[in-house]
């Protein structure tokens, strides 16, 4: 599939299934050199990308561009050039959540949200689908972005905790510029940049 140029953005022109089947393959594949990751464009990142050249990056170099949000996906068809549906974060997750059920288990770590919220969801998580096991959580102290050390930190959890599946829900654009600077760090196969997706898990 080739991707389609909107509002600056690429896009991949991927369903649901596609997108979870492309993520669980990266998921059991082999080491690669550096953590492959999701983001998920909807109508307020198009704007946040005019003032930040680190998202454009970020957005540029991500191994998939879903469309989150149905204006994107109205502007494709206006356009000529149609996305098959919106992909959201947080119907993502749970899906390969719920692929993982069928397959191999499915180790995740939860980066993000208020201190508490993640391991709610892990409860959730755990409940719903048997295969999928939160390996650990961490909550990033407010401008945690600008302290080396705070990154240190991180990247130190996630390596002790040795997750195939990152999801990380520091909101827009953090997420997708802190996963676009550490990804040659991260040891995990995968991270999706899912907003507010451990918020909803949580309830
Ligand atoms: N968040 C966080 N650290 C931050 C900023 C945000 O953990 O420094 C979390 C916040 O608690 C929420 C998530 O990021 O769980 C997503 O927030 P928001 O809904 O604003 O993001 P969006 O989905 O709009 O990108």
């Amino acid at each position: 599939h080739d991707r389609i140029p909107l509002f600056g953005i690429e896009i991949d022109p991927l369903r649901m299934s596609e997108a979870v089947e492309r993520i669980m393959g990266w998921l059991h594949s082999d080491a690669s050199a550096s953590t492959r990751f999701i983001v998920t464009p909807n109508v307020d990142h198009t704007v946040l990308l005019q003032s930040s050249s680190p998202l454009r990056e970020a957005y540029r170099d991500a191994d998939l561009v879903l469309a989150d949000g149905w204006p994107v996906v109205m502007a494709s068809r206006l356009l000529g050039k149609p996305l098959p549906r919106r992909v959201t974060g947080s119907d993502l997750v749970p899906a390969l959540f719920a692929a993982a059920s069928q397959a191999a288990p499915l180790k995740t770590f939860l980066l993000g949200a208020a201190p508490g919220v993640a391991q709610r969801a892990a409860v959730n998580i755990h409940r719903q689908y048997g295969n999928v096991q939160v390996v650990g959580t961490y909550s990033p102290p407010l401008g945690f972005e600008n302290d080396p050390q705070e990154n240190e930190t991180i990247l130190a959890r996630i390596a002790e905790a040795q997750p195939q599946l990152l999801i990380i829900g520091l909101g827009a654009p953090k997420q997708e510029v802190w996963i676009h600077k550490y990804r040659h760090q991260v040891a995990a196969k995968v991270a999706i940049c899912a907003g507010a997706t451990i918020d909803f898990i949580a309830g």
